[in-house]
Order: structure tokens, then C-alpha cells, then sequence
């Protein structure tokens, strides 16, 4: 993947997720939602923020800014989201079931993402666990998914 003209929606794809938003509202701007922190290099306030953000990296194949939020004992060596490919998921939204700052360094966010493979409709459900660094950035470490 190469990092030149890189293609940005204009609204958000995590269309701003909240565990108290529906999806009635309108989504957030690109840069000033995600951007911010896949092309802005800032560090995302909290899981919630790292989390949206971690699947809009995934909607636009970013699989540096995956590595880069993902601890490093748990971060797949051969991490590579090419989201061009052909078998790749086609990402269509991400709902916020529960967020749950456990203390300053712990965090879990529960989460819905709606997906395609060729054709077929899927949903991941998962409770993800996050960690903050002693940079002072959040980053993903693992889940339990959920078949429900
Ligand atoms: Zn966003």
C-alpha cells in the first residue's frame, strides 16, 4: 500500500458512535472526527475516540494506524488491511453499544460493526479491551466475541 493520495471520505465512516446515539443523527466530518487522529497523528482522548477510529482505519485499509493503536504483545505480526482487495469486508457501520472507562488506564468499549464478504451480510459483536500507555495513548489489546 502506498501512502500517496490517499482517498478521505468526507463524513465519517464510524459516523460519530456513541453508546447514546442513534442513527438518526448526522455523521461527523472526516477531519474533524477520525482524521484527526489516522491522518492528524493526535492521540486519541479515550478508548471511545481510539475505537472509532481503530474501524475507520479499517474501512480505509489504514493498517498503520492499526498497528500503531494495537499493543504490542497482542498486535498480529502479519497485520495487513488492504481494503481493496476483493475479499475484503465492505464495512457498513459501527454502533456503540457501552463504553466503560474502568480507570485511567483500562477501558472497555462494547461495539457493533456491520460488514459484507461477496455478498453476505455479517455483524461482528465484540467487547474490546484497551490500555493506555505510559505515552499516554490508548490502545487496543484484545476481545471477546460475541455470537449474539
Ligand atoms: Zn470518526
Amino acid at each position: 500500500m502506498t501512502a500517496s493520495a490517499k482517498q478521505r471520505p468526507v463524513d465519517c465512516p464510524c459516523g460519530g458512535a456513541a453508546p447514546d446515539r442513534r442513527d438518526t443523527g448526522k455523521p461527523p466530518r472526516f477531519a474533524d472526527c477520525c482524521g484527526r487522529y489516522i491522518d492528524g497523528g493526535a492521540a486519541a482522548p479515550t478508548a471511545l475516540e481510539l475505537m472509532r477510529s481503530r474501524y475507520s482505519a479499517y474501512v480505509l485499509g489504514e493498517s498503520q494506524y492499526l498497528r500503531d493503536t494495537w499493543a504490542a504483545q497482542t498486535c498480529p505480526a502479519d497485520l495487513d488491511v488492504d481494503a481493496d482487495a476483493p475479499d475484503a469486508p465492505r464495512w457498513l457501520g459501527l454502533q456503540i453499544k457501552r463504553y466503560t472507562p474502568l480507570d485511567d488506564t483500562h477501558a472497555e468499549v462494547e461495539f457493533v460493526a456491520r460488514y459484507k464478504v461477496g455478498g453476505r451480510a455479517h455483524r461482528l459483536h465484540e467487547s474490546s479491551r484497551f490500555v493506555r500507555g505510559e505515552d499516554g495513548r490508548w490502545r487496543y489489546v484484545d476481545g471477546d466475541v460475541s455470537d449474539r
